[in-house]
């Protein structure tokens, strides 16, 4: 098929329907194409500007157009599309739903397309893997602790599990991560033929990806009103921006720390300030991050938060859950309950913790993560090499 042939997928419609959050319907195709999403979107670019021709290309079914396309990724839902829109045809929630298919589109094992397609396939994934922790835990350290004999660090080793555990669980999550990104590098850049990038702008545009991933920044771009930007901070607009930073940066520093300096936090550290502030850190940002996003999907005041997928539900609720036992585990750790306490609560922690991390990060929402600054990284590279291209023609 050349470039320019048509080829309309019926199924398509369908299946973008399907995945949109509940409630959302095919009411995309009511668009008549008037531009209007496009003119208010504050992060749209000038050349071919989204969302209003995603509108048409899911409308007509036109799958293979996207499967190239970056632009669901420079979405960040602020909403203002879906709250203009003359006809009511959420344009937000359909590039929602088309980065949900993207990422069935990245992820070669299929698995995300299942999870997506049918809440039974989320739950069986999740369990399986819970069952393999427990059985694991089981090997490793018996189902009966002797309450007798020592400290937590020496009943469950922290360097045990980091080489049953964290480890494999990282080398897992990277590979995955990694090959589904270079998919997606694939099939955005490295597909198009036109398209010649000099290795010189790989490395200078290196920055948008790094500053992007910390920073979150685009968030901040939703905001578009002229006015100074702490007027802007001070009257909450940019509320939305960092307390998703906030509960990124905290999930994150988890991470790390768990994956690097488990002992830490399988000690009783309270005279160590820099363990200390930063388990507060995490603990504050994932527990208020968290009922700040719940909240506001029940209330669904904003555009932004109206739909829900069965799928953000699982996210926010595993994660609640892990930092939530994480919380009492550490201060059950403090406060030096009998071990067997801390033992079967740590159990439960794990079988809550890794499914989260296995199945959530390279599957499902929290890929976003990692696609969005890749996003950013690749279109600005694309926009430059294109721009270079058309400056040497001239
Ligand atoms: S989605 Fe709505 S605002 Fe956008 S082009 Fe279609 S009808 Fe117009
Ligand atoms: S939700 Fe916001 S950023 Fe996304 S397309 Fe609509 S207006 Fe643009």
């Amino acid at each position: 098929m050349t470039n320019n042939e048509l080829n309309p997928d019926a199924g398509f419609i369908e299946l973008i329907k399907n995945i949109g959050g509940d409630s959302f319907d095919n009411s995309f195709k009511k668009c008549f194409q008037c531009g209007t999403c496009s003119v208010v979107c504050p992060l749209t670019h000038d050349e071919k500007p989204f969302p209003r021709k995603e509108m048409i290309l899911t409308g007509w079914g036109l799958k293979d157009k996207l499967v190239g396309s970056l632009d669901p990724w420079l979405c960040y839902y602020c909403g203002k599309c879906s709250e203009n829109c003359p006809r009511k045809a959420n344009p937000a929630e359909l590039m929602m739903s088309l980065r949900r298919w993207l990422i069935t589109v990245y992820d070669w094992t299929g698995i995300s397309k299942l999870l997506y397609k049918s809440k039974l396939a989320e739950f069986v994934f999740l369990f399986i893997i819970a069952i393999v922790v427990f059985f694991e835990w089981i090997l490793l350290f018996g189902l009966f602790p002797n309450s007798g004999n020592g400290s937590l660090n020496q009943i469950i080793p922290p360097d045990k599990i980091d080489l049953f555990f964290d480890w494999p669980m990282t080398a897992i999550l990277s590979i995955l991560l990694i090959s589904f990104i270079f998919n997606m590098y694939y099939k955005t850049i490295l597909s198009d033929k036109n398209l010649k990038i000099p290795i010189k702008l790989y490395i200078s545009e290196l920055w948008a990806l790094i500053f992007n991933f910390f920073t979150q920044y685009k968030y901040s771009k939703c905001e578009n009103d002229p006015e100074p930007f702490l007027k802007k901070l001070f009257s909450g607009k940019y509320n939305y921006w960092l307390i998703h930073w906030f509960l990124m940066t905290s999930y994150v520093s988890l991470f790390v720390a768990i994956v690097f300096f488990l002992y830490w936090f399988q000690t009783d550290y309270t005279s160590d300030l820099h363990v200390f502030l930063y388990d507060y850190y995490a603990s504050i940002g994932l527990l208020g991050g968290l009922i700040y996003f719940t909240i506001r999907r029940i209330v669904k005041k904003v555009e932004r938060s109206k739909f829900s997928h069965h799928t953000d539900w699982t996210f926010i609720i595993l994660l609640f859950l892990t930092a939530l036992t994480g919380v009492i585990l550490r201060i059950v750790i403090v406060y030096k309950v009998p071990i067997p306490w801390i033992f079967y609560l740590y159990l439960i922690h794990m079988m809550i913790l890794m499914p989260m991390l296995i199945v959530e990060v390279p599957f499902s929402k929290w890929s976003h993560l990692a696609y969005r600054p890749v996003a950013v990284y690749l279109s600005n590279l694309r926009d430059k090499a294109n721009l270079q291209d058309r400056d040497r023609a001239e």
